[in-house]
């Protein structure tokens, strides 16, 4: 029998396609908004949250299971954590509950098993290292009046901190959170940094200036232990400052004051995966959503954050000079490359420009975007060449551990010893990674002290921070890496920063290959010349007369922005377009192409007049791990008709069992 004071809760869990399921409230269970719940779900038990607590149910006829039991180990989740999960699932396309319920940590989605209770204990322990308290530079009349700009700010307040690199950008930074936790004593602050390698550095700078504060940070490299520390410290409040990547935007905060984004243009703060969220767009959201300021800042903005500054949206502050005033901006310089066939990486004007540096006793970084020894084997009699089983790509060479290996996909093979198709015994390798051009620099400067910092010399975040204490301390002569090398890094000794391989970049059909070319670009030209005196920055290209060069070498970044905003507007780009991507995958390209094929078809029948359909096509990377890929490019010109045509139109999908598909909105590549 129904009772007429039943109460209803409704519960979101991670499953694709459900949104909020109704569940019984059993008389005796005080259960509150935000709690997280174990509920029985077809025939397994999961954590689910409530989200809403009502007299009645929207399911009538159906027998309503009941709440098994609430989890009380913890505050309910907040009313802005719940807003923040449910606007994301709207806007990206997904349930509430599978884009909520993964973002917690593993210890809070799944049943408390019986040491629940003592593993707790153990996550509640923080126990913050009480640091030192050091000197802090006192701010320079720019920096100040950024500080005061942002921390006077009243309620939702978005800025765009365009600061070139060295101007005093993390000063700035640490001034405002500084004054945002002293002025309110539950204020939390939240400083969002890139996956790469950056972490550390950062982390401990904001730890030595904050010895008094619990500092916490968070990032996929973390235990689940550390992972559930630091989330636990600031959902309870414990905690007043997360540094953190991408997925602590998720994180659980008492009273979040602040939200600032540093290098706020880097392409990881979009996941590539699972529900494929802008971490900087949702920062911006979450400001707006509770009312206080956040501060996007870098030396080379996204196109889409200088856009909002140029229309008025975000208010732009800027620092055009370095910090310290003996650094100097680099100079840069171009070069050819050399001939192909001639079987070295670097000309002579590369090499004497290395000679002239490392005599005058200043480092030299050489930057290579392609770990491995070579792109591909190749068999010069039968033209066989090293390919990847799984994926439609090469498998590079890797000369230290004998292996091919698949960049995508991580499948690999020991290196032939004869050429798999004719016997040929000489295969040779062609073009250059990070490890041979290791072995070049070896042999051109054997008394050098040489040094290589890629993924594969350094797999973890400590190993690369190890590696590059030995840069600061100066017992490295050349520095030779990938975009690892190329973030944050305060080198004070480098006089010049050598860049080979750009022009991959400047070839790619990809809208924003140009945009991303430019800001590396700048960053590593901005690892030359921090200190002391002026650094040089060496580019072998084939296209000195490419437009980017001319804006890097007058460290130009309004003139190819200007420029690039000019071109995506007259190409009817983005992000004057807003964009959304179905991609397809099965065991054959028609089966994923016929799908597409057949929803597209449905969405011309639905879409509204600022809705375009393109056709289906093959992707660029078409086989990934045996399976075969397609995709479908929606594009509208204004946002919410965009979002609410996807809804209806994934309503219609009817994929067979060989299909899997998703839908990722404003794809950061088409
Ligand atoms: P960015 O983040 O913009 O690259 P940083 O904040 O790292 O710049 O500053 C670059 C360098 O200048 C650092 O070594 C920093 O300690 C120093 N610096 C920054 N602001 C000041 C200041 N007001 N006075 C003295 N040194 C400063
Ligand atoms: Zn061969
Ligand atoms: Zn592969």
């Amino acid at each position: 029998m129904k009772s007429e004071s039943e109460i209803y809760a409704k519960v979101i869990v991670d499953a694709p396609g459900l949104s909020e399921l109704d569940y019984v409230v059993p008389p005796d269970m005080l259960v509150a908004i935000g709690d997280r719940v174990l509920v029985g779900l077809r025939t397994r038990t999961v954590v689910g949250i409530v989200v809403a607590l009502n007299a009645a149910s929207d399911y009538t006829g159906t027998r309503l299971r009941r709440i098994r039991t609430v989890l009380k180990d913890t505050a309910p989740l907040p009313a802005d954590w719940l807003a923040l999960t449910r606007f994301a699932a709207r806007y990206y396309v997904r349930s509430w509950g599978e884009t909520a319920i993964p973002t917690l940590p593993v210890f809070f989605r799944r049943s408390p098993g019986v040491r629940h209770e003592c593993q707790l204990e153990k996550i509640r322990e923080l126990t913050n290292c009480k640091t030192e308290a050091v000197e802090r530079p006192v701010l320079n009349a720019k920096q100040r009046s950024v500080v005061d700009r942002v921390v006077k700010a009243k309620g939702f307040a978005p800025f765009l901190l365009f600061g070139v690199t060295g101007s005093g950008k993390t000063e700035v930074y640490l001034h405002i959170i500084e004054e945002t936790l002293a002025r309110d004593p539950d204020a939390q602050v939240l400083l969002l940094v890139p996956e790469i390698n950056l972490t550390p550095q950062l982390e401990a700078r904001v730890k030595e200036r904050f010895p008094e504060e619990k500092v916490v940070s968070l990032n996929s490299e973390f235990s689940d232990t550390v992972r559930a520390r630091s989330w636990l410290a600031v959902h309870e409040g414990r905690a007043r400052i997360m540094v953190g990547t991408r997925m602590s935007i998720y994180a659980s905060f008492k009273k979040l004051a602040l939200v600032i984004v540093d290098e706020e243009h880097d392409g990881s703060f979009k996941a590539g995966d699972g529900s494929r969220y802008s971490a900087r767009d949702l920062a911006v959201w979450r400001a707006s959503h509770g009312k206080f300021p956040v501060v996007l800042g870098s030396a080379t903005p996204s196109l889409e954050s200088w856009v909002q500054a140029q229309t008025g949206r975000y208010q732009l502050l800027e620092m055009s000079e370095r910090a310290v005033s003996r650094a100097q901006l680099p100079e840069v310089r171009l070069t050819d490359v050399p001939r192909r066939g001639s079987g070295v990486t670097l000309t002579s004007v590369t090499n004497d420009a290395i000679e002239k540096t490392l005599g005058a006793g200043r480092q030299v970084l050489v930057f290579l975007n392609r770990r491995g020894y070579s792109p591909v084997l190749s068999c010069p009699s039968c033209g066989w060449v090293s390919k990847c089983r799984r994926c439609s790509t090469f498998a590079v060479f890797h000369k230290g551990t004998r292996k091919l290996v698949c960049h995508h996909c991580g499948w690999q093979t020991d290196v032939p010893t004869a050429c798999p198709q004719c016997g040929n015994i000489d295969i040779l390798p062609k073009g250059t990674g990070t490890e041979r051009l290791e072995e070049e620099l070896q042999r051109s400067f054997p008394d050098k002290r040489i040094l290589r910092i890629d993924r594969d010399s350094v797999s973890r975040k400590k190993e690369a921070e190890v590696a590059f204490q030995k840069v600061y301390r100066g017992e490295i002569d050349i520095l030779v890496g990938t975009q690892i090398i190329a973030k944050g890094h305060d080198f004070k000794n480098v006089g010049l920063v050598v860049i080979l391989n750009a022009d991959t970049q400047l070839l790619s059909p990809d809208p924003r290959a140009k945009e991303r070319l430019f800001a590396t670009l700048m960053q590593v030209a901005g690892r030359a010349g921090r200190h002391g005196d002026r650094g040089t920055v060496l580019i072998q290209t084939r296209f000195p007369s490419e437009p980017l060069f001319g804006a890097l070498e007058e460290q130009n970044y309004v003139l190819f922005t200007t420029h690039l905003m000019q071109e995506r507007k007259e190409n009817w780009s983005v992000p004057f377009v807003y964009q959304a991507l179905l991609t397809a995958q099965a065991q054959t390209l028609s089966e994923a192409l016929y799908f597409l094929e057949t929803t597209a078809k449905t969405a011309e029948s639905l879409a509204p007049n600022d809705v375009r359909v393109y056709d289906p096509v093959p992707m660029s990377l078409m086989r990934l791990m045996d399976m075969e890929r397609a995709q479908l490019l929606i594009e509208a010109d204004n946002r919410s008709s965009l979002n609410k045509f996807l809804w209806q139109w994934q309503a219609t999908f009817k994929a067979p069992s060989n299909i899997s598909w998703t839908i990722e909105v404003d794809p950061a590549s088409v």
